[in-house]
């Protein structure tokens, strides 16, 4: 099954409208310190960012939390092969090289199943999610810090 990468499935907040401190603009210090969420390229030293909370169900779950993610500040795109994942297409660099929580859904939001892997399985671990019918789609988070990386849909 050919899986689709999703990045920021819901909208980014209005910054203006977040609580003073809550939105904190960063440049890029060390690489792979800084991965952008929109167009799934950790940042190169340099490169300015931004870390704001962000919520990325798009329905009512007790499940929903916001918790941090950066963005470039300038606007960014994935390249459109990076978010085909499966067929022979590796997981992107800036999930391959991260310890995950890759964490399945169903159609009410509510979470069915949770696994802990290394990036480079990533791949594995979302298509044995998404195989189970009950499955709406997979969102994936970097293990440690709880950040929110990417949702997985199929196809
Ligand atoms: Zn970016």
């Amino acid at each position: 099954m050919t899986l689709r990468l999703v990045p920021l499935p819901a909208p980014l907040p209005d910054l203006d409208a977040l609580p003073p401190g809550a939105v904190r603009r960063v440049v890029a210090d060390a690489s792979y310190a800084f991965p952008c969420r929109r167009c799934l390229r950790d940042a190169e030293p340099g490169e300015a960012l931004v870390l704001l909370p962000y919520d990325p169900f798009l329905g009512t779950s007790p499940y929903r939390q916001p918790g941090p993610v950066y963005v470039h500040e300038q606007v960014c795109a994935p390249r459109p092969d990076d978010l085909a994942l499966g067929a022979g297409r590796p997981a992107p660099d800036q999930l391959a090289r991260r310890r995950l929580s890759v964490r399945a859904f169903d159609a009410d939001h509510l979470m069915v199943a949770a696994e802990l892997t290394d990036g480079t399985a990533v791949e594995d671990v979302a298509q044995a999610l998404l195989a189970d019918p009950g499955t709406a789609y997979v969102h994936v988070h970097n293990a440690g810090p709880g950040c929110f990386a990417v949702r997985v849909d199929r196809g």
